[in-house]
């Protein structure tokens, strides 16, 4: 199949699945989501990130009427009957089909999941990309993987409309992440990256760059860097399940980073040596 989609136990190709107008997805964005990248028919960090949904619903009190095995179990029967050597695998629970109320006690019935998979393509991991700033005007529970995206939205718009590829939230002077992946900067050899705490979503991508720095000898500091830091670092980049790690060379149209190859390189040949394992690429 070029793509399948999955809604409660019903499956059919993405554009002609049909959902009930009553989901309290369509009127809230009353639901979470997880998604990662699939290669040569494995979901990449795939545990991860089912244990990272069924956090997130915990945040907003769902209950998600599903073994963590069966959810992994469902997603692989959808992914393995799609053709393509990468894939881009997405699913979201939502609190449920109810008449429209905003208090959700008794409102739904019980938790919807959707899922779907559709062909991808992993952008060039040697590319070097840019960005541009913004405001971060999102809410403060950036640590729950909701669906609620809107602000994301408008900002890679702005992104896309400024031929760039992503965009760097702030909070005034502190840096908090993009609006689709992590952002992370090297400075005389260390990463800094900022605090899992509400104010961005924690990244997979992120923990298991963190990991590979720890195995690397390279020093973490997890703190909150300023607009500042960013535009004097020696290296910046994004992380993201689809993204992996993506060096940034210029940010509003400024040349930025790009001054320590040794040490961005060694992160990345480290997590596509990862990936590559994990998916039996050789
Ligand atoms: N931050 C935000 C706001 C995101 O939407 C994402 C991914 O969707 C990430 C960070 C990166 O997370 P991960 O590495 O788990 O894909």
């Amino acid at each position: 199949m070029q793509n399948i989609a999955y809604y409660n136990g019903k499956t059919a190709p993405i554009e002609e699945m049909m959902v009930p107008m009553n989901d309290r997805a369509c009127y809230f964005g009353d639901g979470v989501y997880d998604a990662t990248c699939v290669v040569n028919h494995v979901p990449m960090a795939f545990d991860d990130h089912i244990d990272r949904i069924y956090r997130s619903a915990k945040l907003i009190d769902i209950d998600i009427p599903m073994e963590k095995a069966e959810m992994k179990r469902v997603l692989q029967g959808l992914v393995d009957q799609v053709e393509g050597d990468v894939l881009f695998l997405y699913w979201q629970v939502t609190r449920g089909v109810g008449m429209r109320s905003h208090p959700y006690a008794g409102a739904g019935e019980k938790p919807s999941i959707w899922a779907f998979v559709r062909p991808s393509a992993m952008r060039d991991p040697f590319g070097a990309y840019r960005c541009i700033t913004l405001e971060d005007t999102r809410f403060l529970h950036c640590n729950i993987k909701t669906i609620n995206l809107l602000p994301a939205v408008m900002a890679n718009q702005k992104a896309d409309a400024a031929g760039c590829d992503e965009a760097i939230f702030h909070r005034g002077e502190r840096v908090t992440e993009c609006s689709h992946s992590n952002v992370h900067i090297i400075k005389d050899g260390v990463l800094k990256t900022a605090p899992c705490d509400n104010l961005i979503l924690p990244g997979i991508t992120r923990a298991h760059i963190l990991a590979i720095c720890g195995k690397l000898g390279i020093p973490v500091v997890e703190e909150p860097f300023t607009l500042t830091e960013l535009m004097d670092a020696d290296e910046v980049f994004f992380s993201s399940s689809s993204a992996l790690t993506c060096r940034i060379r210029e940010i509003d149209g400024k040349p930025v980073g790009m001054k320590d190859e040794k040490t961005f390189g060694a992160i990345r040949d480290a997590y596509q040596r990862e990936m590559k394992a994990e998916c039996g690429v050789e």
